[in-house]
């Protein structure tokens, strides 16, 4: 069980992914490991917020979902 976003910031645009969900490491330096999926995470360069419980957050800089049953 896991998601995957890819991202592309859409204040700095750098490119990263972050990785959520059991079994998961994220090397995003916010995520810690608590393997929550919903929780929020931060641009590795310019530190902008993306909330994934925020309908709107992600949408501007997110590429691509990948869902991992
Ligand atoms: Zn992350
Ligand atoms: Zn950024």
């Amino acid at each position: 069980m896991g998601v995957v976003y890819k991202m592309s910031c859409s204040r700095c645009g750098t490119h990263f992914d972050h990785q959520a969900g059991v079994g998961f490491f994220c090397s995003c330096p916010t995520c810690g490991d608590s393997g929550d999926d919903s929780a929020p995470f931060f641009c590795p360069v310019c530190n902008k917020r993306f909330d994934p419980t925020v309908e709107d957050s992600l949408e501007d800089s997110l590429l691509e979902t990948l869902l991992w049953d």
